[in-house]
């Protein structure tokens, strides 16, 4: 949560975690003291990145659930939801040693199979094509801090090789901080 004067709003990041852009948005976070929320994708959490995730926690970053493979989950049979699911969160809280919460749906699609299925609290959010790697730094800045405002959960994306968003969010945030 990023506090401006009265206003806060929340910083999320998806699809990681990647070894270099959640470093470097990590870097980012601990310079300007702001937590973020990450949802993670499962299969990315390796013994390359939880060093990462651990550095997360430690700055008060909450860690959620994004699947584990990154499909559309309304394709999916209840039993593969909740593989998706459970796999995720059982590599989360070997990091966190706490219950996982919050859940991001990948691409944003939910059906009512999902809702029954997943025992977690389903959150959305304001994002730009931020995952597409030729969108520029600058439409990247204008984009986000354009959806800012008060009360809003901001999506950005710390897949790998992404390094545009972790550049863009240096300039993010003090335009936010204002
Ligand atoms: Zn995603």
């Amino acid at each position: 949560m990023m506090k401006m004067k009265r206003k806060i709003l929340a910083l999320t990041f998806d699809d990681g975690p990647s070894p270099d852009t959640t470093a470097d948005v990590l870097d980012i976070l601990a310079e300007y003291r702001i937590p973020a929320t990450f949802f993670l994708v499962g299969q990315n959490i390796t013994p390359d990145t939880e060093p990462l995730l651990r550095k997360a926690v430690s700055l008060g970053c909450e860690l959620g659930n994004h699947s584990f493979s990154h499909p559309d989950m309304t394709a999916l049979s209840p039993y593969e939801m909740s593989v998706e699911i459970d796999e995720t969160s059982k590599r989360i809280e070997r990091i966190t040693g706490k219950p996982t919460r919050f859940f991001r749906p990948p691409y944003i699609a939910v059906n009512e199979d999902m809702i029954r299925q997943i025992p977690l609290t389903f959150i959305g959010g304001y994002g730009i094509n931020d995952y597409d790697q030729n969108l520029s730094v600058e439409a990247r800045v204008s984009g986000i801090t354009d959806l800012a405002a008060d009360g809003r959960i901001l999506v950005m994306h710390d897949s790998e090789g992404n390094s545009r968003t972790a550049e863009a969010l240096r300039r993010i945030i003090p335009l936010l901080l204002v």
